[in-house]
Order: C-alpha cells, then sequence, then structure tokens
C-alpha cells in the first residue's frame, strides 16, 4: 500500500460507480480526485424536488444491499451511521390486463397464498424448483463473475473450467427456459420481467440471466429510508471522510495520452490535470469517442457492446392516494413478447409496453403531501440511434397510452388527479449523464451480441486507463456498479503490484 500513495488518480464521474471506486482506491492508500460535471453525485441515482413531492429520478428499488455494506466495514463504519434502508414488502404487485393481480413475496407462506391466485394446479412446486434452480444460476454467476471480477470469455473458461461452465444455463433463452420450467402465462411474464434489473430482453438473454429472481428472494428488496438519493450522499460522506477531493460542475472534455499510455484530463474550463491512473465512470463508449476521439476501426470492435434499452420516466403528483398500488408494482403488456421484439430488435416504442409503477408513499410518508401520492412510471423504450429517433409528440402519445392503460386495468381517475408532473425523455438522460444513447442500464444483455458480457474494466488500449459503472463487468444496476468500483479497484491494485501500469 505504502507504493499507492506516490501513485495519484484520477476518477471521471460520480454515479455510484465512479464513487464506489473513489473509495475503494482511497481505502488502498490512493490520493483519488474525483471530476463529476454535473452539481451534485449519485448520477443516475438522482432527485427531483417538486411542488412539495420529491421524486427519486433514477433508481428505485436496492437490491443486495451488502454490495454496498462491504464499503462501509471497509472503512471501519457501519452502513446505519450514515444510511437508513429498510425491506419493503410485498415485493412487487402484479397488474393484469384481465384482472388478475398477483404479489411476489419473499415468505414462501405468503407467496403460496399468492400463487393459489393463478388457480393452477402444480404451479407452487413448479415456482419452488424455479427457485432452486435460480439459485444454483445465482451461486455459479457469483462465485467468478461477480467476486473475482470476470471480464473476457477466457477468464471464464479458466476460472470456471470445463466442469461448472456447463451447469451455466447458457444455451437457451431466459424466455424458453421460463416457459419449460413454468408452464403459466402470467408467472412467466413476471419471471420474464426480472431482466429489466439490466434493461434487456428475456428473448434475447441467455438463461443464466435466470439468477436475478434470487437476488430478492434470498436477499430481500429494500428502501432507503428518505428517499433512494440518501444511499449517494452517504456515499459522498464516505468518499470525504477518506479524502477523497471532489470537484462538481467540474466536465472533463479530453483525456489526454502518450502512445499507449494516459496523462491527464483536461476540463471544460481549459484546465490540465496529470494523473498515474484514469478510471472513467462515463461510459466506455462515450469515453472513446468523445475523450479519446478513438477511430473508427478501434470504436467498430465495440459494436457488441450496445446500449441496453432507454425509458420514458413520467413522474406524478396527484391529490389522492391510490391505495390498489403496493410500493413496487408491475402493469403487463397484453403481448410481452412483442414489448421485447419491439423494444429490442425492432428499436421501436412499443404500442402496449409492460410499465414499472412506484408508489414510495406506500413506505415513506415524506415523499409527498398528506393525502396525495408519488408515482412513478417506466416503460422500457429504445435507446437513441444515431438517427430515425421518436418525437415529442410520439413520447407524448405515449404518456397518453400508458395512463389510459393504468386507468383501464386498476386506477381508474389517475389523469384528473395530477396535480403536478415530469416526463424525461431518453435525449434528457443521455444529455444528463452522458450515457450512451441515453441508456440506463449501460450495456445491454444479450447471448448472440455480447454473451451477456460488458465492456472489460481495463482499457484494451491504454495501460493506465480503467472503466467503472453500467458499461463494464459485471453490468447495470446499482449493487452491480458498486461492485464494478470495487473490483476496478483491486484489479489496479493487482496491475501495479506486478507492474502493469
Ligand atoms: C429511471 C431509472 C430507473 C432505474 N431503476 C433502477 C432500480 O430500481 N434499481 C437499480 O439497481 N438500478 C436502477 N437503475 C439503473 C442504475 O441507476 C444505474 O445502473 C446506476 O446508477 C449507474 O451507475 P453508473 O456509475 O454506471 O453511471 P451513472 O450513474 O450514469 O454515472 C456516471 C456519472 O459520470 C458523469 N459523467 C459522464 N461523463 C462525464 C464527463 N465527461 N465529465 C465529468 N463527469 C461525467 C455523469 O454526469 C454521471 O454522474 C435505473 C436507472 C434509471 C435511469
Amino acid at each position: 500500500m505504502a507504493s499507492n500513495i506516490s501513485k495519484k488518480v484520477i476518477v471521471i464521474g460520480a454515479g455510484l460507480g465512479g464513487l464506489s471506486a473513489a473509495i475503494s482506491l482511497a481505502l488502498k492508500g490512493f490520493p483519488v480526485h474525483l471530476f463529476e460535471k454535473n452539481d451534485k453525485v449519485g448520477g443516475k441515482l438522482n432527485v427531483l424536488k417538486k411542488d412539495g413531492f420529491s421524486f427519486d429520478l433514477g433508481p428505485s428499488i436496492l437490491t443486495l444491499p451488502h454490495y454496498f455494506r462491504r464499503l462501509w466495514t471497509r472503512t471501519g463504519r457501519r452502513m446505519e451511521e450514515d444510511v437508513t434502508i429498510e425491506t419493503v414488502t410485498p415485493h412487487w404487485r402484479n397488474f393484469f390486463e384481465d384482472g388478475t393481480v398477483v404479489d411476489l413475496h419473499m415468505d414462501p407462506v405468503e407467496m403460496k397464498r399468492e400463487l393459489t391466485k393463478l388457480s393452477d394446479p402444480g404451479l407452487e412446486k413448479r415456482f419452488f424448483e424455479y427457485l432452486e434452480y435460480s439459485a444454483e444460476q445465482y451461486d455459479l454467476i457469483e462465485k467468478g463473475y461477480f467476486e473475482n471480477g470476470l471480464d473476457t470469455k477466457q477468464d471464464f473458461v479458466s476460472f470456471y473450467k470445463l466442469k461448472n461452465l456447463l451447469k451455466i444455463d447458457y444455451w437457451t433463452t431466459m424466455h424458453k427456459r421460463n416457459k419449460r420450467r413454468l408452464k403459466n402465462p402470467y408467472l412467466i411474464d413476471i419471471m420474464d420481467y426480472f431482466i429489466k434489473y439490466v434493461g434487456s430482453s428475456a428473448l434475447n438473454s441467455p438463461a443464466f440471466m435466470n439468477l436475478m429472481p434470487t437476488i430478492q428472494f434470498r436477499y430481500d428488496l429494500w428502501y432507503v429510508k428518505g428517499g433512494m438519493y440518501n444511499l449517494a450522499i452517504g456515499m459522498e460522506r464516505l468518499a470525504k471522510g477518506l479524502g477523497v477531493e471532489i470537484s462538481l460542475n467540474a466536465e472533463v472534455t479530453e483525456i489526454e495520452r502518450d502512445e499507449n499510455r494516459v496523462k491527464g484530463i483536461r476540463l471544460a474550463d481549459g484546465s490540465f490535470h496529470a494523473s498515474d491512473i484514469i478510471v472513467s465512470n462515463m461510459e466506455v463508449i462515450p469515453a472513446y469517442e468523445k475523450l479519446l476521439k478513438e477511430d473508427d476501426v478501434f470504436m467498430d470492435k465495440l459494436k457488441p457492446f450496445e446500449p441496453a434499452c432507454s425509458g420514458l420516466v413520467l413522474h406524478l403528483g396527484t391529490n389522492r392516494p391510490f391505495p390498489q398500488l403496493a410500493h413496487h408494482n408491475f402493469f403487463f403488456a397484453k403481448d410481452q413478447e412483442k414489448h421485447f421484439r419491439t423494444v429490442f430488435d425492432e428499436g421501436r416504442i412499443p404500442e402496449d409496453p409492460t410499465l414499472y409503477v412506484v408508489a414510495p408513499s406506500r413506505t415513506d410518508t415524506s415523499v409527498c403531501p398528506e393525502g396525495c401520492d408519488n408515482i412513478k412510471i417506466l416503460p422500457h423504450i429504445p435507446h437513441l440511434k444515431k438517427e430515425g429517433n421518436p418525437s415529442r409528440e410520439d413520447y407524448i402519445a405515449l404518456r397518453n397510452r400508458i395512463l389510459e392503460k393504468m386507468e383501464r386495468t386498476a386506477l381508474p381517475g389517475l389523469r384528473e388527479s395530477i396535480i403536478t408532473e415530469d416526463m424525461w425523455t431518453p435525449e434528457d438522460i443521455q444529455r444528463r449523464y452522458y450515457s450512451n444513447g441515453g441508456s440506463i442500464y449501460g450495456v445491454v444483455s444479450d447471448r448472440k451480441k455480447n454473451f451477456a458480457m460488458k465492456c472489460p474494466k481495463k482499457s484494451t488500449k491504454y495501460t493506465n486507463l480503467y472503466f467503472t459503472g453500467g458499461s463494464v463487468n459485471p453490468g447495470g444496476g446499482m449493487p452491480m456498479v458498486v461492485l464494478s468500483g470495487q473490483n476496478v479497484a483491486d484489479m489496479i491494485d493487482e496491475d501495479l503490484s506486478g507492474r502493469d501500469v
């Protein structure tokens, strides 16, 4: 560790991936300076205060809190000193247009009761066997891909060896496996939509992504008291406590290099900051394209790492509560396979998308005025392309279809109750965070395009440039990007001891 003190690290971007890398590197003794273009830390974990409502702009489901807790434990603090988290029950409420409503619970007794609503003999057995299968996949993937920070197919082969590789459910898709195992249309839709955690399609993702239900059914689903943004504030406090220097409103416009090494960064104000190591929380493709101005030959190699989907994010403040909603809800498309195909294969806005709907006031009354409701709606829609993107009118038409669907399915009177509203389009998401095509989860998980792998954390071109966040392994979602920050710090430390950097 002593030698790390002399190696200055710059982190570009204070999303959760950047904060986690900065904290983990500071813990290893590196002097770290973090530059963020926006006026606050957290990246997509963001908050909007409007007319007495507090909307979580980005994530609203916290899973795998042990990946966060580790950061605190390693500094000798307890996470609870900075952030209070609590479990949410039920995990999700699922609404179907035929009037079927079924909740997901971690408690098996409650879950069995919910399954009886689907009047399908044998479903209980199939469901609990499915959870065992999911847990097996989770344990396999966690061991190497998560905890060992595997980055390439070669890493996979040498870590897992043939015997374990064959146990990874890779050769079919999530959807096909769910059809075969669950044999119930409602449950297939529900379990397929766990793919929302990484903004991909259950028709294109490998079946091992069915590990995701274990994230909830074993480790529970969590809320951050006072609003999700408190997690970002807690991580900022942790970073500052370790001496990480944080510069806000500091946009990096260029990474300067010398042959195969990077030398430092230039900010929008023209200043140059030298460094021995750079970790970019700006996504891999935008960083190479905009900060390093790589040529088309190099950029073409990154094509398999297509962005995950984007979203249309609606925040509604209503003048009355809608008790039909649980904290987390899904309103399913009549034809979810069509939803996946339209968004991910055809790159178009779906007519009837599956909707994620969150009403945090079920758990936290501080997020809206008394007697009101705070409702966020998120349909997944395609990431932006170079041309041919939807118009503002297309987004507004989608907003109207969504509200009609919600009224039709379970929430009559929703539209007339709206007293404040805010809408985020893929363009807003791209502009605010510089994500690739307005992607909300980094790189898509796709069997054929990228084997569900994301970009490697170490640059293939510059020996002292690294990446963290949703565009690198193990991918998007808050716990995964926090893990990538920890993994990249370990990688840098190891590279330095092997004098690779
Ligand atoms: C609407 C929405 C809902 C979501 N729901 C969930 C959920 O419920 N649960 C969950 O776990 N995840 C959810 N996610 C995904 C989750 O938010 C992300 O996976 C995660 O927060 C991304 O973190 P990151 O570190 O990869 O990147 P980001 O959060 O994008 O951070 C990158 C940071 O880098 C900064 N930056 C970029 N370029 C530069 C530059 N040139 N100079 C300086 N700074 C720069 C950006 O401003 C940003 O702050 C959701 C995301 C969205 C948008």
